[in-house]
Parts: C-alpha cells; sequence; structure tokens
C-alpha cells in the first residue's frame, strides 16, 4: 500500500507528490490527464516568480518536478469510488479500470471545470477571445470591448473586476433580474462603463477566423436577435468540481465541493484535499498548488500520529 496516494494531477495533485515524496514516504499518484486545466490553457502571467508561460509547458514542467522524485505516476487513471477500511487505517480508491489502490492518506485533488454555455462559436474561439477566468485574462483585453455572460455572484464580480481594466463591459443575463447579491449589484450600477442586458439568450459567438468578433444573443422578451461587437467573451455561468464520484462517501457543499478544513482535512479521517475541487475559495494555479502542499503536510503528520513505529 501507499503511505500518500493522490487522486488527481493538475498542479494541486503535482505539489502534493512532491511535498509527499520529500518526506521518503511511498507515494502515489493516480490522474485522467497529468496536468489537469493548465493543459487547455495559453498563456499564464500570474504563477509568481515565472513571468509569463504557456500551460502545456508549465504541464510539462509540473511532470518533470513530480518525476524527479521516487513517486508511482499511474497516468489515464480515473477513480470511480472511495472507500474507507477504518479497522486497517486504510482508505482504498476503486478505479475506472478495475484495479483498486490501498493507501494510508488518500489526497483528493481532481479540480473542476467551467460550465460551458454550448453555442456555436465557444469551442472554435476558446483561448482567442473566448475566456472563463477574469483573474487570468482580464489583462489580455485593457481597453477593449467585453461581455460577460451570466449575472450570479461570479459574473457581476468578474464584471465589476473588468470593468478596472478594459474599455467597456456588457453583463448579459438570461434572466429578468440579476442573481447576484445586492451590494455587488449597486457597484455594478455605479460603474460608468457597463451595460447590462437582462432577459438575453446568447446564441452565438462571432469571429473572423481567428478571434472574437462579438456575439448574437436573442431579446426573450421579443424573440429579436441582437448583435454586440465586442473582443471579448467571458463565459461566468458557473465551476463544476470533479466530485460526482465522491457522493455519499465525503461531505460536499452545495455547489459539491469538497468540505475542507484549514489543514485541508475532509470529513473522512486520513483524506485530504486540495485545489479547485475544494471549497477553498479562489481557482488558482498557485493557490491550488499551495493548498496541495498543504494537504500532502497535513497527510504526513496524520501519518506519524497513527502508524506504528
Ligand atoms: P485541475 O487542474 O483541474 O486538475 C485536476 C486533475 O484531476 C487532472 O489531472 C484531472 O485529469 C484529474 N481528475 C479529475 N477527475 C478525476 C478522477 N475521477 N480520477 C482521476 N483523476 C481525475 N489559473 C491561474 O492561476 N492562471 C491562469 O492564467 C489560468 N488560466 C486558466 C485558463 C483556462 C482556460 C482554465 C480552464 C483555467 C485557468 N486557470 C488559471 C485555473 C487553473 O487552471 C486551476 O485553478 C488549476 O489548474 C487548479 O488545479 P487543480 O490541481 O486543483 O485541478
Amino acid at each position: 500500500p501507499f503511505d500518500v496516494l493522490i487522486v488527481g494531477g493538475g498542479p494541486a495533485g503535482a505539489a502534493a507528490a512532491v511535498y509527499a515524496a520529500r518526506k521518503g514516504i511511498r507515494t502515489g499518484i493516480a490522474s485522467e490527464r497529468f496536468g489537469g486545466q493548465v493543459l487547455d490553457t495559453l498563456g499564464i502571467e500570474n504563477f509568481i516568480s515565472i513571468k509569463e508561460t504557456e500551460g502545456p509547458r508549465f504541464a510539462l514542467a509540473l511532470e518533470e518536478h513530480v518525476r524527479h522524485y521516487d513517486v508511482d505516476i499511474m497516468n489515464l487513471q480515473r477513480a470511480k469510488a472511495l472507500v474507507p477500511h477504518a479497522d486497517e487505517n486504510m482508505v482504498e480508491v476503486q478505479l475506472e479500470n478495475g484495479a483498486s489502490l490501498r493507501s494510508r492518506t488518500v489526497i483528493l485533488s481532481t479540480g473542476a471545470r467551467w460550465r460551458n454555455i454550448n453555442v456555436p462559436g465557444e469551442q472554435e474561439y476558446k483561448n482567442k477571445g473566448v475566456a472563463y477566468c477574469p483573474h487570468c485574462d482580464g489583462p489580455l483585453f485593457k481597453g477593449k470591448r467585453v461581455a460577460v455572460i451570466g449575472g450570479g455572484n461570479s459574473g457581476v464580480e468578474a464584471a465589476i473586476d473588468l470593468a478596472g481594466i478594459v474599455g467597456h463591459v456588457t453583463l448579459i443575463e438570461f434572466d429578468t433580474k440579476l442573481r447576484a447579491d445586492a451590494v455587488l449589484q449597486r457597484k455594478l450600477q455605479s460603474l460608468p462603463n457597463v451595460t447590462v442586458i437582462l432577459n438575453a439568450q446568447t446564441t452565438e459567438i462571432t469571429g473572423d477566423g481567428q478571434k472574437v468578433t462579438g456575439l448574437h444573443y436573442k431579446d426573450r422578451a421579443t424573440d429579436e436577435i441582437k448583435q454586440v461587437p465586442l473582443e471579448g467573451i467571458f463565459v461566468q455561468i458557473g465551476l463544476v468540481p470533479n466530485t460526482d464520484w465522491l457522493k455519499g462517501t465525503i461531505e460536499l457543499s452545495r455547489y459539491g465541493e469538497i468540505v475542507v478544513d484549514a489543514k485541508g482535512q475532509t470529513s473522512m479521517p486520513g483524506v485530504f484535499a486540495a485545489g479547485d475541487a475544494t471549497t477553498v475559495p479562489y481557482k488558482q494555479i498557485i493557490i491550488a498548488a499551495g493548498d496541495g502542499a498543504k494537504a500532502a503536510l497535513s497527510a504526513f503528520d496524520h501519518l506519524i500520529r497513527t502508524t506504528a513505529p
């Protein structure tokens, strides 16, 4: 069995693996796609000490760093269940391929994915004007016109954030009213370079083959199709944690995030979690990596208290 088994090979899982392996304990990492969301990212400019890099390059660096240590890397492995064996102080992780792995501690770092709006143009112009993370990509649209799709808290926060950087923000909400907290809505209304369009269904993202040129939406009151010229579109209709396989075994928040305490401990003894899959706020690479380190140290702390000498 492993001392530490990590499920998920994004920044959180990679950091956990490096920290665990450096304690000289048996460490394994199973992941569906080593690198995680970073593989889908073009430019990264906010991982402190690296002024600028590209996602696939960053993912490769993560893997190289992990491979530098004695870590059992199991790539293309999808976990399907977590089973505690309290009597033996063991946790079992069952994989889709039928295999099962046993470990004294487990770190869950299965990340999350942005919900897509699934309209024509979205996939085609991803990273070419279509973005999901204002903290990451906001500065790329300095002085330009952008839309934010979604009027919940994350959409309105994104619009407020972007209004300080870009030229103009159009916030598009499907419903007849915004769903964000009143204080955020007041702040939004006070901004001179924001237009809010309610009752609007985005039907298409348009581009010139290279980059986004705008979007089309249907005015749901009149069924009229309208056009907004834009350089960027931020889709803010939710971030979905990859935790379906954990339902019923550990405590999840109402958004499906793994509930963790300040040490990354979950509701199941010996099981820790880190990164975008958890309740830790602000889903960012540097935060996920820091969290992974923390979860590994917590797992080690658990081991020295529970394992016979
Ligand atoms: P993830 O990166 O999501 O990794 C999850 C891992 O778990 C993957 O290896 C996945 O294959 C695996 N996995 C999932 N389910 C299972 C399962 N059942 N069994 C086994 N393995 C599983 N952040 C920044 O800080 N700066 C940026 O510039 C930036 N740009 C971004 C651009 C885009 C397009 C996207 C999508 C995100 C961006 N982010 C950026 C956010 C950043 O990528 C995430 O915050 C970060 O990757 C989270 O790391 P993580 O390790 O928690 O999860």
